[in-house]
C-alpha cells in the first residue's frame, strides 16, 4: 500500500475544534481522520477509515480464533422483536424510532439481542446443534443524551456484539470466559491499557457481568480497584457493606432541635455542636435528596426520596444504574413549590410514609442506627432519629459516592478510584431473551430445553478513539503499528530531488511489503511537513531532507522520539527492519 500526500483526500487543521474538549477528538479532527455531521454522527476520512478497519480486523480475528462465526444483522428493525421483551418501550429516548409509509413502526438497532436469539431460533432445533457464537461488527444507534467527545459516544457507532448460545449453565460460563480470554487478547494487540471490572453487583452473582475500562482521565466511568487483593469494580457495581443491625432498646428519643440557617450540613454540624453539644459529624447527619423518576412509557413521575450518610453525595450515576430502566431527574424549585410537605434543606424521613413518598436508603442506614436529620420545618433539625423506630425505609440503595479509601467489599483493605472508559462488555444473559423469543432445544429425551445466552460488546469506533486517547503527545497521535493507517510515513522536504528520493524509497518499502505514506506534496515548507507528520502519528518516520547531498536520511521512531541518521544507500532495509522491531 503506497499513499501520496500530493493526492491525499487529507487536509490537516492547524487548530482544535471549537467543539472538542479531550485530546483524541482535538486530534482525530486536526490530523482530518474523522468530520461531524451532527451530534455524535461523524464521517471518516480515508485515514480514519484504515485505522477503523484496522481495529475491526483485529476484533474479527480475535472472534474467528475462539469459534465465533460472523452474521450481519440490518440496523433497520420491526417494532415487534423489541415490543417483546418490552426494550421498545425501557429503552426511553435512547432508541431511535421512526415509521415507514404505511405507518408501520421501526427502530435503528441500538444491541440486537432479540435478533440473534430469534435468528438461532429460526435455524437450529436440536440440543446437537448446541453450542453457538455469532457475532457480527454492525453499526449501531443510540441517541445518547449527551453524546460526547467525538466518536468516543456517538449516537451512531460501530460495535462488535456477540452472542453465546446454551444448553446449561455451565455451557454459559464457558462461553464467558472464551469470550474474555478473547477480548484480553484483542485489547491487548489494540495497544489499549485495560481493567477487567466487575458490572454488576454481587446481586447477580458476582461475576456475571465485567466491563473492560480503559483507564483514562477524561473518561465518563468510574472504577475502584483493590490493590490488596485485586478487586476492581464499576463505581455503579460497588457495594457497600452494611453494617449489623443495632438493638432499638435503650436509644434516646427523638427530639427537634432550633437550628436557624443550617440548610447545609456543614453549617448543620457546627450548629449542633456549638448549641446542643451533639459531638456530631457529617457521617452521624442523614441527607435526604429528593429526585423525581419517570419510568419509560408512562407519564407519571415519582417523587422518590434518598437517604445517604451526611458526610457523602448522591452519586448520580450510581443512581441511575441503580434505578434503571427508571430515570431519576432533580427536584427542582418548582417541584419543591408543588410539595409543601418536603421542606427543601430541612427534610427528615419521618413523615415520608404519611406524604406516601417511597424512601430509600444507603446499605448503612441500618436498623437501630440513629441520625441527625430534617425535622421537616423550616429551620428545625431532629436528633436521635432512629431507623427502624422513627422511620422505616421502603428499601436499599447503592447512590452514595464511592471514595478513594473506602473499604473493600472483599477483603477490607483500602479502595483506589480512578476514571475509565468502557471498550467492552461481557454478560451472562441468562434466559430472558430466550423466554421471549421462546428459544428451546429438543434435548435427547424429546423434552426442550431452554437456552441461556451471553451478550458480549466491543465498541470498535470507540476503540480507535481510545488508542487516540492512550496514545498521544503534545504533537499529536501515537499510533500502534498494527493500528496504524502505515507503517512508515517518508516526508522529503528541500529543493533538490528529495521528492523523486523519497518516492523512490517508498516504492521499495512498499515492494517488501509495508505499508507507506509519502509526503511528495511540492512548494510546501519543511515545517509544515514535520508538523503534519507528527500530527498524522505513523509510528516510524523517515526524513529525506537537507542531508541527501550527504546520502543521508533520517529516521525516527514517532513514540519514543529517537532519531538516528542512516544511510540512503542501505535506507530500505534499514527502515524495514525499525518497521519489523
Ligand atoms: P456506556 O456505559 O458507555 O454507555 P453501554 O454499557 O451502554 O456503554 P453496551 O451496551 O455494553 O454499552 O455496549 C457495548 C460496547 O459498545 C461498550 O462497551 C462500548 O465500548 C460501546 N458503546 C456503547 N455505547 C457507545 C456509544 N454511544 N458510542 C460509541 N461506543 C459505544
Ligand atoms: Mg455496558
Amino acid at each position: 500500500m503506497l499513499l501520496r500526500m500530493s493526492s491525499l483526500f487529507l487536509r490537516t487543521l492547524r487548530d482544535d475544534p471549537a467543539d472538542a474538549e479531550v485530546p483524541s477528538h482535538k486530534l482525530l479532527v486536526r490530523a482530518g481522520y474523522v468530520r461531524r455531521v451532527a451530534p455524535g454522527i461523524y464521517s471518516w476520512l480515508p485515514l480514519g477509515k484504515a485505522v477503523l478497519e484496522n481495529v475491526t480486523r483485529v476484533v474479527r480475528e480475535e472472534m474467528d480464533r475462539m469459534g465465533g462465526q460472523e452474521v450481519l444483522f440490518p440496523a433497520l428493525l420491526p417494532r415487534d422483536y423489541y415490543e417483546r421483551t418490552n426494550r421498545w418501550t425501557e429503552y426511553g429516548d435512547v432508541l431511535f424510532r421512526l415509521k415507514d409509509r404505511k405507518g408501520a413502526d421501526y427502530l435503528l438497532g441500538p444491541t440486537h439481542e432479540e435478533m440473534f436469539a430469534d435468528m438461532v431460533k429460526g435455524e437450529y432445533s436440536s440440543y446437537k446443534d448446541y453450542p453457538v457464537i455469532l457475532y457480527q461488527i454492525q453499526t449501531k444507534y443510540r441517541d445518547e443524551a449527551r453524546p460526547r467527545a467525538g466518536i468516543l459516544r456517538g449516537r451512531e457507532f460501530v460495535m462488535k456484539d456477540s452472542y453465546s448460545f446454551d444448553l446449561d449453565d455451565d455451557g454459559l460460563k464457558r462461553s464467558y470466559e472464551q469470550h474474555r480470554e478473547a477480548y484480553i487478547r484483542l485489547f491487548d494487540r489494540l495497544g489499549i491499557a485495560y481493567k477487567i471490572c466487575f458490572a454488576t453487583s454481587g446481586a447477580m452473582g458476582g461475576s456475571a457481568s465485567e466491563e473492560f475500562l480503559a483507564p483514562c482521565e477524561t473518561g465518563e466511568d468510574t472504577f475502584v480497584a483493590c490493590h490488596h487483593c485485586g478487586y476492581a469494580a464499576n463505581a455503579e457495581a460497588v457495594t457497600t457493606p452494611a453494617p449489623p443491625a443495632r438493638d432499638l432498646g435503650g436509644l434516646p428519643a427523638l427530639e427537634v432541635l432550633d437550628t436557624p440557617d443550617t440548610p447545609t450540613i456543614e453549617s448543620l454540624v457546627t450548629y449542633v455542636n456549638e448549641h446542643h453539644g451533639l459531638g456530631a459529624t457529617a457521617a452521624d447527619t442523614l441527607k435526604n435528596v429528593v429526585v423525581k423518576v419517570t419510568t419509560p412509557g408512562s407519564d407519571k413521575k415519582e417523587t422518590l426520596v434518598i437517604g445517604v450518610p451526611g458526610d457523602r453525595e448522591v452519586d448520580f450515576k450510581r443512581l441511575e444504574a441503580a434505578l434503571a430502566p427508571g430515570e431519576p431527574e432533580i427536584f427542582e424549585a418548582a417541584d419543591f413549590a408543588a410539595n409543601p410537605g418536603l421542606v427543601r434543606g430541612y427534610i427528615g424521613p419521618q413523615v415520608l410514609a404519611e406524604l406516601g413518598i417511597r424512601y430509600l436508603v444507603d446499605p448503612r442506614v441500618v436498623t437501630g442506627t440513629s441520625w441527625i436529620t430534617g425535622a421537616n420545618e423550616p429551620g428545625r433539625h431532629a436528633a436521635h432519629v432512629v431507623a427502624g423506630r422513627d422511620f422505616h425505609p421502603d428499601g436499599v440503595i447503592e447512590a452514595a459516592e464511592v471514595r478513594a479509601g473506602d473499604a473493600c467489599p472483599r477483603c477490607g483493605e483500602s479502595l483506589t478510584i480512578d476514571r475509565g472508559i468502557e471498550i467492552g462488555h461481557i454478560f451472562q444473559l441468562g434466559r430472558k431473551y430466550a423466554d421471549a423469543a421462546g428459544l428451546d432445544a429438543l434435548g435427547p429425551d424429546a423434552k426442550p430445553i431452554r437456552i441461556t445466552m451471553g451478550s458480549y460488546g466491543v465498541g470498535v469506533s470507540r476503540a480507535v478513539a481510545v488508542i487516540a486517547e492512550q496514545q498521544h503527545d503534545a504533537l499529536g497521535l501515537v499510533w500502534p503499528r498494527e493500528i496504524a493507517p502505515a507503517d512508515v510515513h517518508i516526508v522529503g522536504t528541500g529543493k533538490e530531488n528529495q521528492i523523486e528520493v523519497a518516492l523512490r524509497l517508498a516504492g521499495e518499502l512498499e515492494q517488501k511489503g509495508l505499508r507507506v505514506l509519502v509526503d511528495d506534496r511540492p512548494g510546501v515548507s519543511p515545517g509544515v511537513k514535520f508538523k503534519d507528520a507528527e500530527l498524522l502519528g505513523m509510528p516510524t518516520i523517515v526524513v529525506i531532507g537537507r542531508g541527501l547531498s550527504q546520502g543521508i536520511a533520517e529516521l525516527r521512531n514517532r513514540a519514543t522520539g529517537a532519531k538516528q541518521e542512516i544511510p540512503l544507500a542501505d535506507a530500505a532495509n534499514l527502515v524495514y527492519a525499525a518497521c519489523r522491531d
